[in-house]
């Protein structure tokens, strides 16, 4: 790849900025330190945090794309810019769920802790301005954001990476017990794009149950950096050498 400087910043979300480039195929992905939650109502900052989910999210990718998953990751250009491939992305936000938390166990009658039989696959509709409401098939279809061959396409990844990564992340004590993947067409494929982190995951920790990710930013229950720290400390050990 020649060398890629960055240009243009072409949209700034809540804890990433995307920037174009010289390549009009590649972009910048600038993981930041900056952390929102519950529709950008509660704000903050915590060091470091940009520069560990980027470095979880390389490895994954990198596993991943090991394992023939098709994704939008390229390389680094530095410790916390990724370089990414353009992509269109499909306004849904693919959830599985292997153990019940957060907003199904506050929508459906399920006990947080809860371990699903077989992994649930929830869909939310990516729209800040709706509120991210959850979406089945039909409805999808109906907003043209997908066809039902990429809605079941996209369902059959989700679930071959929640397996890839479950399997994975146990060997590092953690337990996945949710996380939102969001996917690209790119030349008539389907690619998985935006991140895997602390920030769109829940990790516990299989001994303790301690919470590993942001609902520790959520729900004040302790310090965000050192959080992300102990999860970077088991899935990138190579950092910290
Ligand atoms: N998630 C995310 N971005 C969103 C919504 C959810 O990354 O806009 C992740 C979240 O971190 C969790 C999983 O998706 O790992 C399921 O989130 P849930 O629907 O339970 O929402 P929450 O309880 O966080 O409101």
């Amino acid at each position: 790849m020649p060398e890629i400087e960055i240009k243009d910043e072409l949209y700034s979300g809540k804890a990433k900025t995307i920037y174009n480039t010289n390549d009009p195929d590649v972009m910048v992905s600038h993981f930041r330190d900056s952390l929102t939650a519950f529709d950008g109502k509660k704000k903050s900052e915590a060091e470091k945090k940009g520069y560990y989910n980027a470095q979880i999210s390389k490895k994954l990718f990198e596993m991943l794309e090991d394992a023939g998953i098709k994704t939008h990751y390229l390389g680094m250009l530095d410790d916390e810019r990724m370089l990414v491939q353009r992509v269109e992305i499909i306004l849904i936000e693919v959830i599985p769920r292997n153990i019940a938390a957060g907003s199904i166990t506050r929508k459906y009658p399920f006990e947080e802790g809860f371990r699903f039989k077989e992994p649930v696959v929830v869909m939310d509709y990516k729209s800040d301005e709706h509120g991210d409401p959850m979406l089945n098939d039909d409805i999808a279809v109906a907003l043209g954001v997908a066809t039902r061959e990429e809605i079941a396409k996209v369902k059959e990844l989700a679930l071959k990476i929640n397996e890839l990564l479950t399997t994975y992340l146990e060997k590092q004590g953690l337990l996945l017990v949710d996380f939102k993947l969001e996917f690209g067409r790119r030349n008539g494929e389907i690619v998985l794009a935006d991140e895997i982190s602390c920030d769109t995951c829940r990790f516990w920790d299989a001994g303790t149950g301690e919470s590993l990710d942001k609902d520790v930013f959520r729900f004040d229950k302790g310090d965000v950096t050192g959080t992300y720290e102990k999860v970077a400390r088991r899935i990138v050990p190579e950092i910290f050498e």
